[in-house]
């Protein structure tokens, strides 16, 4: 018997017994009175119950849950019990909610949130960034109406979301996004966006190379040609015409040579993930080499001199050095007109050392210079190519810097002359003939 029955039945046996006492007293009207008191107690006590019971329903708390006996006793604790575990519950669900929340801010690409109607529902920092959303302001509002581009309206108007949208935003359009819609729930729709701006940039550069390189191929592959279709087209061959049509196809093929062998050493030392060798070199020794290079070159045309102050060596990687600094002394030699003066110097101060070639010769216009190390970047074409220039020579000489940790520093004057400096940090320099 459960215990509501079991305290029913004690009132019901009390109040049998009361009226039993009553009854030789007062006879029958006084037991009918005594069981209109007993039930007029009763009633008052459940309705006093059900009064704090509404009272506190309407305002529910675990801390205010009434308490009593008896039946209201449990009735209470049950209560009281449900609602402990119902707030847990909304606790764990608001937690879970939160964590979500997290995840969706911390998210690395943009994320918003569409209803039905393709208004914002919720937004992550990065798509704020992204579509220059504002939380509070735009959240209710159609994402066509803050995401105007034409690219993106036609998307959103197609409904095909297989592929993503790739589009530019900002003030001057500098970002590129890669943009998704993912439906899901029925029909809210998930706005996935990712910043691939980097990603365009490179592939920008590769075509940007690849039109490069094919263009400078195809130039001296076109005079090769006509020499040779002259050729094939004359009657009889004229030997001293001929000799001279080889001539001009051997300074062609040279050409193509040489622009093969700088792309070959441009993509050896990019695909060269390593750390560069930590060979001692003999810094005199080497700038020896390159001053009775730099005369070879020159061919007694220009006055060439060295100066060196200072007698650390260096550390890293001697070919691709005397290859950078090599490049450098050529340039040199061939931007400064017959006559002109070529100093090259090694300085050292305060422990970091500067390799220097400092020319007399045409110049470089000042917005130029930032320009200068990219591939097949050049201040005038034709000279360059008279010269046996392959536009590369700049950036094989700062990739080779940067793996030293080295610095390119241009300064130039119109019609004056240049100075290329390679500076080493002092973790670069060594004592001479100290061990590492
Ligand atoms: P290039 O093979 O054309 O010389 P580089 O990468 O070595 O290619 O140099 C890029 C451009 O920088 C050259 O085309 C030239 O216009 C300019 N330049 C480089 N060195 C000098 C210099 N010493 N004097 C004047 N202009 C220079």
């Amino acid at each position: 018997m459960s215990t509501f029955w079991a305290r029913s039945l004690a009132i019901v046996l009390i109040a049998l017994l009361l009226s039993l006492v009553v009854w030789p007293f007062f006879g029958p009207l006084g037991v009918l009175l005594l069981f209109c008191l007993l039930l007029l107690g009763v009633l008052g006590f459940h309705l006093l119950q059900i009064a704090r019971l509404v009272r506190w329903l309407q305002q529910p708390s675990l801390d205010t849950v009434p308490e009593s006996f008896g039946t209201w006793e449990t009735v209470y604790s049950q209560l009281y019990q449900m609602v402990r575990e119902q707030s847990r519950s909304q606790q764990k669900l608001t937690n879970t909610l939160d964590r979500f929340v997290s995840a969706g801010e911390a998210m690395p690409d943009g994320v918003v949130m569409l209803n039905d109607k393709d208004r914002i529902e919720w937004c992550n920092p990065l798509a704020m960034r992204h579509f220059n959303l504002d939380r509070k302001k735009d959240v209710g509002q159609q994402i066509s109406y803050l995401v105007r581009a034409p690219d993106f309206i036609e998307y959103l108007r197609l409904q095909d979301f297989s592929h993503p949208l790739t589009m530019r935003v900002g003030r001057n359009q500098e970002m590129v996004l890669s943009v998704q819609l993912v439906p899901f729930d029925v029909s809210r729709k998930l706005l996935l966006s990712r910043d691939v701006t980097q990603l365009d940039r490179v592939q920008t550069v590769l075509r940007d190379f690849v039109a490069n390189v094919s263009h400078e191929l195809r130039t001296p592959l076109t005079v090769v040609g006509g020499f040779l279709e002259t050729l094939i087209d004359m009657p009889t061959l004229d030997a001293e015409l001929t000799r001279k049509y080889m001539g001009m196809m051997q300074t062609q093929t040279q050409r193509m040579h040489r622009l093969v062998e700088d792309l070959l050493v441009l993509s050896r030392l990019e695909s060269n993930q390593q750390s560069v060798p930590e060979e001692r070199i003999n810094l005199p020794q080497l700038l020896q080499t390159l001053l009775v290079e730099a005369q070879g070159l020159s061919q007694g045309r220009h006055q060439i001199e060295l100066k060196v102050d200072g007698s650390s060596w260096l550390i890293g990687s001697h070919d691709e050095l005397h290859s950078a600094f090599g490049n450098l002394i050529s340039n040199a030699i061939r931007y400064t007109p017959e006559g002109g003066m070529i100093k090259l110097s090694w300085s050292e101060a305060n422990g970091s050392g500067q390799f220097a070639v400092t020319d007399s010769g045409i110049g470089i216009e000042a917005k130029h210079i930032s320009r200068l190390t990219e591939r097949f970047y050049r201040v005038d074409r034709g000279r360059s190519r008279e010269t046996g220039g392959t536009g590369l020579g700049l950036a094989i000489v700062k990739h080779v810097l940067m793996r030293h940790q080295a610095m390119l520093e241009v300064s130039s004057e119109l019609g004056r002359g240049s100075r290329f400096a390679a500076c080493f940090p002092p973790q670069r320099l060594v004592l001479a003939g100290i061990p590492i």
